[in-house]
């Protein structure tokens, strides 16, 4: 006789999974609230206008906008196609969007789907809390290195400028002696 393995669900059969949850959309730019660029008021009162890097990083101008990836599980019906099995995680199908999902994460019912889709949710939300923590620390950090950098810009243009007196002061000595 040959062994077999009890598969969960039949090949070809509907059941309900909380599908992958990664979504996008897209946001006004929260650095500079959709006007593209920021203004910098330097301890001087002089104000600089900066073009917003937040939404338009790199070479790219300034969008006003940002794409936002979030996650979201909501109840997806599916038909399962192949089955096959890994050794460690048990058997796993064959889905339309070309991946594959293994058994323990599909459901006969949509109710049952949901419940799981509230759990991913908050583990998701509670990492996207981490993440932002993590980064306004960045941007704070990033803040601080902008701040010594035009301070260190003040101190050469003030440089340059004492450079500049001199040698307007030295030229119009020099006109005074040669007649
Ligand atoms: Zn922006």
């Amino acid at each position: 006789m040959t062994p077999s393995i009890p598969i969960p669900f039949e090949v070809g059969s509907t059941v309900w999974w909380p599908g992958r949850g990664y979504k996008t959309r897209e946001v006004t730019c929260p650095e500079c609230c959709g006007t593209r660029s920021l203004k910098l008021t330097l301890g001087n009162g002089a104000v600089e206008t900066l073009k917003c890097a937040h939404c338009g990083p790199g070479y790219d101008p300034p969008r006003g906008s940002v794409t936002e990836h979030y996650h979201e599980h909501t109840p997806e019906e599916i038909t399962l196609g192949n089955v096959g099995l890994d050794s460690r995680d048990g058997p796993r199908y064959n889905i339309p969007d070309g991946g594959y999902v293994y058994a323990t994460a599909l459901f006969s019912t949509r109710e049952a789907c949901g419940a799981r889709c509230v759990e991913l949710n908050a583990a998701a939300a509670e990492d996207e809390e981490r993440r932002r923590v993590v980064n306004l620390e960045s941007k704070r950090r990033g803040l601080a290195f902008s701040v010594s950098y035009w301070r260190r810009k003040i101190a050469d243009l003030k440089h340059e400028i004492e450079v500049a007196e001199n040698q307007l002061g030295r030229s119009l000595e020099r006109r005074k002696i040669t007649p």
